[in-house]
């Protein structure tokens, strides 16, 4: 215990005075800008001391439609006039419609809810290796699935056991064991490390936490090939990617893939609700029986209701055509910047990587430097920005944000 503080909670007004607090009495597993948000609303945020910054972040894409969207906000309250959580010992009036809207915005059968994506990963390596079990005729206990190396698919014990980051990893073992990991879209290494106990490959269309990686061209097609020609189940971790952020529904349609498997989440919860999911169709669905997986919370009648609206924003397209519309610009802006104090952009639809020349300052630094200019950024690894504003973003906005970033590099490099 540490003294007790008459004043702990009061006589808080500036950011610092929050972020003492917090330092004090959260756990340390974050390093957070010195931004402390009171407010929120589309893209903008406000903090503490009314100042106000344009949100280029979008919570790694769980917001990828904006502060409290409407639409999402209304479906939310309406919602909770209703019904919160029944569990799933009874059925409710949401999660039906829910799964309907879902499956047929991503083209599969069937929708298995929970509420965070790291659950998401979780249920579908169990489903891909109970298939294995039962569907593929692979010996007990000896399934295996094939992950990339560079991957993040959330925190949970078994998925940093086959991370490849030694913070994510280190000094959580043991390990669960069944994964082996190939390079980010080499092909060929996935062909060589598949075996007769091979159920699954588990891949992210784009690493968003990579940096935004973008594989080489021909991959996801030629991997979803060879998962059909092995009998071998592709999952698309589409929780960062997918539900707009590239310019389609899903990152794995820009390449016109289909996987076997998806994982939902991030956006599916529309910034209000952890909702996640995962969809398959009904012959890979279907070996999951009463009580052999479950969530006390997953498809719960607030989740399903926002993750439903969610659904319909997306159902239009709309949102998906604008992120395509404003790749051009976003490129052509970070582009420019190559060669003078950033070494590399990636970018697909409103989704970016940027390797900042590591010589010039850290990813970190430049995100301190954007949020003085009123841009809130993430950095990943080393030197490497992203940038997810959301899919609600105008060309204007949009071009305040590169030209922000511009300003950040250019005065870097004036020292
Ligand atoms: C964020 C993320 C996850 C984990 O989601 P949580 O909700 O944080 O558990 C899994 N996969 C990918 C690709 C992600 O970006």
């Amino acid at each position: 215990m540490t003294e007790p503080s008459t004043n702990l909670s009061t006589n808080l007004s500036s950011n610092q005075d929050y972020i003492a607090l917090e330092d004090r009495v959260a756990a340390h597993n974050y390093s957070p800008l010195p931004v402390v948000v009171e407010q929120a609303e589309g893209i903008w945020v406000t903090d503490v001391e009314g100042n106000r910054y344009l949100d280029a972040l979008s919570g790694y894409s769980a917001l990828n439609f904006g502060h409290r969207h409407p639409a999402l906000v209304q479906a939310a309250k309406d919602q909770l006039d209703r019904s919160t959580l029944t569990s799933r010992a009874f059925h409710n009036d949401q999660l039906g419609p829910f799964c309907v809207a879902l499956g047929e915005l991503v083209g599969k059968d069937m929708i298995l809810p929970m509420n965070t994506g790291a659950e998401a990963v979780e249920t579908a390596l169990k489903i891909a290796r109970k298939w294995g079990y039962q569907v593929k005729g692979v010996a007990d206990g000896q399934a295996h699935i094939i992950v990339m190396d560079g991957n993040f698919h959330g925190r949970t014990t078994t998925i940093i056991s086959f991370s490849d980051d030694p913070e994510a990893h280190d000094e959580y073992g043991p390990y669960t064991p069944g994964f082996t990991s190939v390079p980010y879209g080499d092909l060929a290494a996935i062909e060589a490390a598949i075996t007769e106990h091979t159920v699954a490959v588990l891949v992210e269309p784009i690493q968003g936490e990579q940096g935004v990686k973008i594989p080489p061209e021909g991959f996801l097609p030629g991997l979803r090939q060879l998962c059909t020609d092995r009998q071998v189940l592709m999952i698309a971790d589409e929780i960062q990617a997918g539900l707009g952020r590239v310019g389609t529904t899903l990152a794995c349609q820009y390449e016109g893939v289909e996987a076997d498997l998806y994982t939902l989440g991030k956006a599916l919860g529309g910034g209000i609700v952890p909702v996640s999911a995962v969809a398959a169709d009904a012959e890979v669905m279907n070996v999951i029986t009463p009580g052999t997986h479950g969530s006390t919370f997953g498809g719960n009648p607030l989740a399903a209701a926002v993750g439903k609206a969610v659904c319909d924003l997306l159902a239009t397209g709309e949102h998906q055509r604008h992120a395509a519309d404003l790749e051009g610009q976003f490129r052509e802006a970070l582009q420019a910047l190559v060669g003078n104090g950033v070494e590399e952009a990636r970018v697909r639809g409103l989704w970016a990587g940027i390797d900042i020349d590591p010589e010039l300052m850290t990813g970190k630094d430049a995100c301190k430097q954007l949020a003085k200019k009123g841009v809130l950024a993430k950095d990943t690894h080393g030197s490497t920005l992203r940038l997810a504003p959301p899919l609600t973003i105008t060309a204007e906005e949009l071009k305040m944000v590169t030209d922000a970033l511009a300003e950040v590099v250019t005065e870097a490099q004036q020292g």
